[in-house]
């Protein structure tokens, strides 16, 4: 196998013709945009740029966040440090400097719209611009919704987010997440080098895309954030069930996917770019080592399984309940009442904490998570002793 296309030149793509084209692949990427503005946050996490330090050191134009706030659906607010910081492209630049790395390393790259990829023959068939061209194999990192590989499952609704929001020209430096009574999804602000991303997501057809504007433009009207040359944007964003991670189908004899067309996202954060290039990095990897059906156990063992799991609690986090009140509103009051829940929740946001050790972490901190609430409410200064005291005449 020597010739290879790629068709999406997003960060899963990149990574992935940028690592095969250093081991001597010919690789050649079609986008039908190449670098743009595609609607994103662009937060990249801890996890990010540990395995990926170009990211930091890289000279284009980026915002480093340190502070977060989270906001829940009752208007309760909990301010605090990452334990690592997030850094925030604008996706042109962070796509530029993918494609940039990938031409670097060797790739071709052609600026057209693949219509049609033919897996079936002796050797793959693909059109781009009326113009047919062959290769040995292809990698589909085109995005959640292509319908290039018939043979494959298409993601359908249920493993699906619609996104809403504004790019924003005006400066910011947290941060804000808002979640929403029993809504699955939730509302953001990022800041980015020179703008502000601000968006809602929410599960496929599960609220009307009017609702979802509302919501919006509430959220916007709140954090009196200035609209003026606001742009307004909407994509889908794949949020896979759980099934759907274990059981579909990634990778052929001749083709692999990579990226959101493997639907290789947080289900609970919407956060795909760590995961984009992480998948397109271990497709790479499997296919230097002609080693192309560890892929998917690859993938598995990196980070599917967490995945899985983030999707079998999704549903429960956004809507369930927790001592009377909502799982979320439970969440940000722990956070300003108790210092361990902090530093838990400041890991979770910096993306330094998987979900599958999350449960044991919370259980085995359960203890002094209950004292540190009940010194917030019966210490000196806390809510319970201040009602007490002022109804005994200061027996307390
Ligand atoms: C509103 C929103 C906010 C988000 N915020 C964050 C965030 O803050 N942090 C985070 O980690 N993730 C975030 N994500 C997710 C992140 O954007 C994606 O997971 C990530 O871009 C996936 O990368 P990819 O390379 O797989 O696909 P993409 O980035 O979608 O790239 C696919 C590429 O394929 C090209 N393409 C598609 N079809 C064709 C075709 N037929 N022919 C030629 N080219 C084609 C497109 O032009 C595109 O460049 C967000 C997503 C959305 C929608």
């Amino acid at each position: 196998m020597k010739d290879i296309t790629i068709v999406g030149g997003g960060p899963a793509g990149s990574l992935c013709g940028e690592r095969l084209a250093s081991h001597g692949f010919n690789v050649t990427i079609f986008d039908e945009r190449l670098a743009w503005e595609k609607p994103c946050g662009g937060g990249l996490t801890h996890k990010a740029i540990e395995a990926y330090p170009f990211l930091l050191e890289s000279s284009q134009p980026k915002k480093i966040v340190r502070t977060a706030e989270l906001i829940s659906g009752s208007g309760h607010r909990a301010r605090f440090d990452m334990s690592h910081p997030i850094v925030i492209y604008a996706r042109k630049v962070l796509n530029g400097l993918l494609l940039d790395r990938a031409v670097a390393a060797g790739c071709n790259t052609i600026c057209s719209h693949v219509t049609s990829v033919d897996t079936d023959g002796p050797r793959v068939r693909l059109t781009a611009g009326g113009e047919v061209c062959h290769s040995d194999f292809v990698v589909v990192a085109a995005g959640a919704r292509n319908r290039l590989l018939p043979n494959t499952t298409a993601l359908t609704a249920g493993d699906l987010e619609l996104t809403l929001g504004y790019f924003v020209p005006t400066e910011e430096d947290i941060i804000k997440v808002k979640f929403l009574k029993e809504f699955e999804g939730y509302l953001w602000s990022f800041p980015r080098a020179d703008h502000l991303s601000v968006g809602i997501c929410s599960k496929m057809g599960q609220s009307p895309t009017q609702q979802l504007r509302r919501h919006l433009d509430d959220f916007v009207a709140e954090e009196k954030i200035p609209m003026n040359g606001a742009k307004f944007y909407s994509h889908v964003l794949p949020s896979p069930q759980a099934q759907t991670i274990r059981g579909r189908r990634i990778a052929g004899k001749n083709w692999a996917m990579a990226g959101d067309a493997a639907a290789c996202v947080d289900p609970i954060t919407g956060e795909g770019l760590y995961y984009a290039l992480r998948s397109g990095d271990l497709l790479a990897q499997a296919l230097i080592e002609g080693q192309l059906q560890s892929y998917p156990e690859c993938l598995r063992a990196a980070f599917s399984a967490d995945l899985e799991f983030a999707a079998s609690i999704a549903r429960k986090l956004f809507r369930g309940t927790f001592l009377g009140g909502a799982i979320t509103t439970r969440m940000v009051q722990l956070l300003r009442w108790s210092p361990t829940f902090r530093d838990l929740i400041r890991d979770v946001f910096s993306g330094s904490q998987d979900y599958r050790t999350l449960k044991r972490r919370l259980f085995s901190q359960f203890g002094t998570t209950l004292l540190e609430l009940m010194r917030t409410f019966f210490g000196s200064g806390g809510p319970l002793r201040a009602a007490c005291s002022k109804r005994s005449g200061s027996l307390l």
